[in-house]
């Protein structure tokens, strides 16, 4: 646990991100193409969308990738199945 508060620490890391860019990590992979990322500066979660680009993680995008992780496992064990 850090001792500074949240808001002394959010504002500092708001100035390093946007100096320096947000410093992602993946922190979930969803598809081979699909990732969440998480800033290690300030903690800012965005992930790739469809398009390629990185959007804004939300509750609504979060859902979208649940779902789409859970499609993509059955649809790479179909598809190993197959092979076997
Ligand atoms: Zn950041």
């Amino acid at each position: 646990m850090k001792a500074t508060t949240p808001n002394q620490s959010f504002s500092f890391s708001g100035i390093v991100c946007s100096t320096l860019g947000h410093d992602y990590v993946i922190s979930r992979k969803i598809t081979n193409h699909i990732n969440e990322y998480k800033c290690t500066n300030c903690g800012k979660e965005v992930t790739d969308n469809f398009a390629g680009h990185l959007e804004n993680l939300t509750s609504k995008t979060k859902q979208i990738n649940t779902s789409l992780a859970m499609f993509f496992e059955k649809k790479m064990r179909r598809k190993y199945a197959k092979v076997v």
